[in-house]
């Protein structure tokens, strides 16, 4: 077996044991681990990607923020490369709701290629999940008020994958947000 095949199972796997108790916000209560892998899948069967650096921090993007991983944990699992990715996609939990979301769009355009690549991915794929079905307890208006952040988000982005973007930018058209 490659090496790269190996080091995708492990990575899964960690994610897999970190995510094991949380579920999606969906009627349906997705293990929250269908998203990591959803986002890597993206990466790799839309957007072409092959660099397991980028596939191994889809996986791992949402560990930090909503487990206990530590940074350093994923150092010393996965390496540098991987954690700094992962830490440029990881937002900053001291802060207020409403303030994060608001830095997200403030950072967009700083961020590293690779670090783009995993936000395009997983704005994707959760647009596609609020479309799919909407969580309990959301209005119609604040599923729109999602998309309208999420382009203010990906407008910052662009640049990066025109297959991502594309896909994203008839999302956006479908819900007549404004480019
Ligand atoms: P949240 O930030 O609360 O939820 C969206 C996030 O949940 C996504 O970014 C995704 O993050 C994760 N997620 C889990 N399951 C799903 C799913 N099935 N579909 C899509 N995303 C999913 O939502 P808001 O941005 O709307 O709200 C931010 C704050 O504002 C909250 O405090 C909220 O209570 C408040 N608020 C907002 C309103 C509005 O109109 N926007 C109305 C009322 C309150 P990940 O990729 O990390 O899994
Ligand atoms: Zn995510």
């Amino acid at each position: 077996m490659g090496s790269d095949v190996a080091l995708l199972l492990q990575t899964a796997n960690f994610a897999a044991e970190k995510h094991k108790r949380q579920r999606r916000k969906d009627v349906e209560k997705t293990p929250y681990i269908n998203h990591p892998i959803g986002v890597a899948t993206i990466l790799s069967q839309e957007a072409g990607i092959t660099d397991v650096v980028v596939l191994q921090a889809a996986l791992l993007h949402d560990t930090v923020e909503d487990t206990n991983t530590t940074f350093l944990e994923i150092e010393e699992h996965f390496g540098p490369e991987v954690r700094k990715i992962v830490e440029e996609v990881t937002d900053d939990k001291t802060l207020a709701k409403m303030e994060r979301k608001k830095q997200q769009i403030e950072h967009a355009p700083h961020c590293s290629y690779n670090a783009k690549l995993v936000k395009l991915a997983d704005k994707l794929y959760n647009l596609r999940d609020l479309n799919r079905s909407i969580p309990k307890g959301w209005s119609e208006l604040r599923v729109q008020e999602y998309f309208r952040w999420s382009s203010e988000v990906v407008n910052g982005l662009r640049g990066t994958n025109a297959v991502l973007e594309k896909t994203l930018q008839q999302l956006f058209t479908e819900r007549r947000i404004p480019v």
